[in-house]
């Protein structure tokens, strides 16, 4: 392996660090940062995120409120909750666990939420902060992608940056806090017919797929920061079957990339952590 490694873990215990001293600042004037989550449902998968969550806050001295429901709660009693928990000030940050069931609209859910309480970042109105350079709540994921890049000391103006994937959630935002710190941004996704010729001029890539292996040695430039958001799992019956995997082959693009962050260890624990500090972020505006 020649690529140094970004390590989510590690990056994610400084700035879980930073946050907790905040957090116990605030705390000590009386206005302790506070996230609500709501879980409608039993995806065991979504009950193990909140979970993590609410233990992400409880260890950094963060207020928590986990609500869980049932699959058949009524739309407008979630909207109701949320209006409650919008006009709450113990509560700083409302978040709303993806995906809902199916008589539930996301995107009236999502609208609902306070802006300055949208700690996911998923609302149009984050959205459309985002996409204006206006300050706001940043959604979690390429939030952390952003640090880990920027921990590697490289800077990003006038280098070219390529994102795979091109989500609401994910691919767009990346995109957008790549062009705000100054990179020149493609953005890669299902129709493009050939992404070698993008990533392999690309000083920076970010792959947020859902495919493993799908980023290898042969479509990467030589000291190229490689950001692997994927997660999949190997299939069974090939070697560490059942385990998480990303988007990149690791072993090889190791080999050629200059920076890569891991999977797992990655992307994944700076997502919770981004979390934290929009929650200590809406907190700490709310109380100015
Ligand atoms: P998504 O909504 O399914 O979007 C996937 C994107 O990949 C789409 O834009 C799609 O293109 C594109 N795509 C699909 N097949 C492709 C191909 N063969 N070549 C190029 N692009 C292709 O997924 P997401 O929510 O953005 O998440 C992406 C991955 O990141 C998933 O593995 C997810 O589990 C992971 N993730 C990880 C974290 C974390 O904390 N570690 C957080 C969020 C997501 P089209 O738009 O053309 O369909």
């Amino acid at each position: 392996m020649t690529a140094q490694l970004i390590d989510g873990t590690a990056l994610s215990r400084q700035i879980r660090a930073e946050v907790g001293r905040r957090a116990a600042a605030l705390t000590a004037r009386g206005h302790r940062p506070g996230l609500a989550v709501i879980l409608v449902g039993d995806d065991p998968a979504s009950a193990v995120y909140v979970r993590n969550k609410v233990k992400a806050c409880a260890d950094h001295g963060l207020h928590s409120v986990l609500e869980c429901y049932g699959a058949d709660l009524p739309e407008a009693e979630l909207l109701t909750r949320i209006a409650a928990l919008n006009a709450d000030p113990a509560i700083h940050g409302v978040l709303v666990q993806m995906p809902l069931p199916r008589h539930i609209s996301a995107q009236k859910v999502i609208a609902a939420i306070a802006t300055a309480k949208d700690v996911d970042g998923f609302s149009v109105l984050s959205a459309g902060e985002l996409t204006t350079g206006l300050p706001g709540l940043r959604p979690a994921t390429p939030h952390g992608c952003m640090k880990m890049i920027e921990s590697t000391g490289v800077p990003l103006r006038g280098k070219h940056a390529v994102v795979i994937g091109r989500s609401n959630t994910v691919g767009k935002p990346m995109a957008l806090l790549l062009l705000q710190a100054h990179a020149t941004v493609t953005v890669c996704h299902s129709a493009t017919p050939d992404i070698g010729v993008f990533t392999r001029q690309a000083d920076v890539v970010v792959a947020a797929v859902g495919r493993r292996n799908m980023l290898t040695a042969d479509m990467v430039k030589p000291g190229a920061i490689v950001i692997d958001v994927g997660m999949n799992r190997i299939p069974d019956g090939e070697p560490g079957e059942g385990k998480l995997c990303g988007d990149v082959d690791f072993a090889g693009v190791s080999e050629v990339a200059g920076w890569i962050s891991p999977v797992p260890g990655g992307v994944g624990p700076m997502t919770i952590t981004m979390l934290l500090v929009n929650t200590l972020e809406a907190a700490e505006a709310a109380v100015q």
